[in-house]
């Protein structure tokens, strides 16, 4: 077990940068050669197109906050505890180094403290909660700080009474936090039941690369679940499963286009249509949500929304710890950032 721990050669997730390899790079982020069609494409015109190639659509990976700023409506994004950083529980040391190490690095690189990031922002004039992953941080794995963060965030939709739209990227669980990672699964997915049954929709957004443990929990146990074109989601990789199984997969197996055939997405939206989309379904929820009158809770419902003067405060909780945070009103000062 433990040389498996130190082993060299690990699984590194594919990036976006690997995916474009060395002779596909042209000097000055002038010019993208494509992967898909081959097309150099100038990398202005790249980024006007929302990264989108305007000869064969192929979806270039975004970054977390590339996505809010292309989803929000102007200057509407509030951030949500940007202040939690991830903490070590095991002392976690492998074959490149300590889990410490691996963090610091990957956030100054990516720029951010976490790969998950959280907030409200308005949606075509519609008030909801945003989950976004940022693959450039540790392949947007699901450490405890992750599922901490969207517990907090669904706590807040619940307190505010405002939907969820989640965009996830991810290779999987984080495998440097062990235990504590996976049962980020369950924590996750408890939270999103308390929405459920508070009538809250939660909608999601399935992205190129998602697989692991974030495909196994909250972003398939969505009400509404979309998916990009051609985005590759599953549990575990294709040449895994074909060595395990020893049968030959279908031709495009866990593309989007297969699990849409497949009944486990909803609809595949190209990215240009994808912020009309999410907010047509918001105006029909908004408008089904006047018609019952949404101060009411279902018969069964367990909802505690806690008062704001008894909240726990951002930086006094435990990591980890299962603590019910409340309305923007306690978090604004120190817990939700404009950008
Ligand atoms: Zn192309």
């Amino acid at each position: 077990m433990r040389s498996f721990f130190n082993r060299q050669n690990k699984f590194q997730p594919r990036t976006e940068d690997a995916a474009v390899s060395a002779d596909q790079q042209v000097p000055d982020d002038m010019w993208v050669k494509c992967p898909s069609c081959g097309d150099l494409l100038y990398s202005r015109e790249l980024r006007q197109n929302a990264r989108v190639c305007p000869k064969c659509s192929h979806h270039f990976r975004l970054r977390a906050r590339e996505r809010i700023f292309l989803l929000a409506d102007d200057g509407t994004f509030r951030e949500w505890d940007a202040e939690l950083r991830p903490e070590d529980p095991l002392n976690f040391v492998d074959g490149s180094g300590p889990y410490t190490r691996k963090v610091a690095s990957s956030s100054k690189k990516s720029r951010e403290p976490e790969a998950l990031i959280t907030g409200r922002v308005s949606l075509g004039g519609n008030e909801v909660g945003l989950a976004v992953c940022d693959f450039d941080f540790m392949g947007a794995s699901m450490g405890s700080v992750f599922g901490e963060k969207f517990v907090r965030a669904t706590e807040r939709c619940l307190a505010l009474r405002i939907p969820l739209v989640t965009i996830s990227a991810s290779g999987g669980a984080r495998m440097h936090e062990g235990m504590f990672s996976l049962m980020q699964m369950a924590k996750t997915v408890a939270a999103l039941g308390r929405m459920r049954r508070a009538g809250l929709p939660h909608v999601a957004l399935l992205t190129d690369p998602c697989y692991g443990g974030v495909t196994a929990s909250y972003a398939t146990v969505a009400d509404i679940i979309l998916a990009e074109p051609g985005a590759m989601i599953g549990f575990a990789g294709p040449r895994v499963i074909e060595q395990i199984t020893k049968q030959k997969l279908p031709e495009g197996f866990q593309t989007a286009e297969f699990f849409l055939d497949h009944g486990m997405v909803d609809g595949i939206v190209p990215r240009p249509e994808l912020r009309g989309t999410i907010v047509t379904l918001l105006n029909h929820y908004a408008r089904a949500a006047k018609r019952i009158n949404p101060t009411t809770t279902r018969p069964g419902d367990d909802i505690v929304v806690p008062a704001l003067d008894k909240l726990a405060t951002l930086t006094d909780s435990p990591i980890g710890d299962d603590v019910l945070i409340g309305t923007e009103a306690a978090a604004a000062p120190s817990g939700e950032r404009t950008t």
